[in-house]
């Protein structure tokens, strides 16, 4: 059972902000983050819903770390854990970019302190959270007496999403090689992307195709539909003997990612995705390429409930004064951001 996090990066920058705020004597600033959690296939997911700054006043002096909190903002923390189903996270921030690790003052301290939520809020796993300037990491408790374990899986959503995976490694893949200016490790970071496209059809189809010559390596496939023989003017990797066999969209994209990447994970679902359980939540980015509004809202309704970046696609030909007009758009949402891109133009006969 793992446990995954992920953070807006809006709610980070703010949460950083308070730490970086100097104080009369204390040298760090501390906080505290409440989490709702969901549930995913592979284990749980954190998110952070709020966040609380320790009051100046709540901070004594000491003798032996300079600073640390009183009992007032440890109690206006449990009493948030007890009133709300929520998972507390101890949170101070590391002046340094890179990985923050958790120092010997660190452990003990929170040795000390996170039991406390497990007397007000016990059937929920609560932490520490350490920020740098540029990344994070979190230790988590699931009972007062076990040792922490690190979560291996902490994502920042912004722009751009951060995946800040402790596993991830590959071996540099020459089919990648143009693309290196996009750092080190951004071959492992793409092949441990998970992608999920909802509607496999002429807009999916070329999401699916670009982003497994990206290099993208984990994949999650809806579509109830099969290849139409009309479908054949845009669905890429479709034949006409897909047409003839009623083969599914699934199945056609599936065969288009192997052929690029043998090694890349794909998780086909031929059925609407509301019918796969948790299969979505397990996404770092849904592409929505499906037809209707109605069909676009729920896909982002559940994207920005489980703190998903969404990216919807759509184009559509439409006549106006005897005149065709092709439409399209991409739209990006995640929490925090909303931009919006619409292009229109006339088509002729050129
Ligand atoms: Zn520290």
């Amino acid at each position: 059972m793992s446990t995954q996090l992920r953070i807006p990066k809006p709610f980070i920058d703010n949460v950083r902000e308070d730490l970086r705020r100097p104080h009369e004597f204390a040298f760090e600033r501390v906080g505290f983050t409440f989490c709702r959690s969901g549930t995913l296939k592979s284990g749980n997911l954190l998110l952070p819903i709020s966040y609380n700054a320790v009051r100046d006043a709540d901070y004594l002096r000491d003798g032996t770390v300079g600073a640390r909190i009183g009992s007032g903002a440890i109690r206006i923390a449990m009493q948030q854990a007890l009133d709300n189903e929520v998972t507390v996270l101890h949170v101070h921030l590391h002046p340094h970019k890179g990985r923050p690790g958790m120092s010997a003052v660190d452990s003990s301290e929170s040795q000390k302190l996170i039991p406390s939520f497990f007397n007000v809020r016990p059937n929920r796993p609560h932490g520490a959270l350490i920020l740098s300037e540029d990344s994070a990491a979190a230790w988590l408790w699931t009972n007062k007496q076990d040792r922490p374990i690190v979560l291996r899986d902490v994502s920042i959503i912004g722009s751009p999403v951060r995946l800040l995976r402790r596993e991830a490694s590959a071996a540099p893949n020459p089919s990648l090689i143009r693309q290196s200016f996009l750092g080190t490790d951004v071959d492992a970071i793409l092949q441990t992307a998970k992608v999920a496209i909802v509607g496999l059809g002429g807009g999916g189809s070329h999401i699916a195709q670009q982003l497994v010559h990206l290099g993208i390596g984990h994949f999650l496939l809806f579509d109830p539909d099969v290849v139409h023989i009309s479908n054949l003017n845009r669905l890429v990797g479709a034949t006409l003997a897909d047409a003839v066999n009623a083969t599914k969209k699934v199945d056609v994209a599936e065969r288009y990612i192997a052929g690029v990447n043998p090694g890349a994970v794909v998780e086909r679902f031929d059925a609407k995705w509301q019918e796969s359980g948790f299969a979505i939540r397990e996404a770092d980015v849904v592409f929505g390429c499906v037809d209707t509004f109605l069909a676009r809202q729920e896909v982002e309704s559940t994207a920005r409930r489980y703190f998903i970046p969404y990216i919807d696609i759509g184009m559509d030909v439409t006549k106006q004064d005897g005149k065709h007009y092709t439409a399209g758009q991409v739209r990006s949402r995640m929490s925090g951001y909303v931009w919006l891109r619409l292009c229109r133009m006339q088509l002729s006969h050129d």
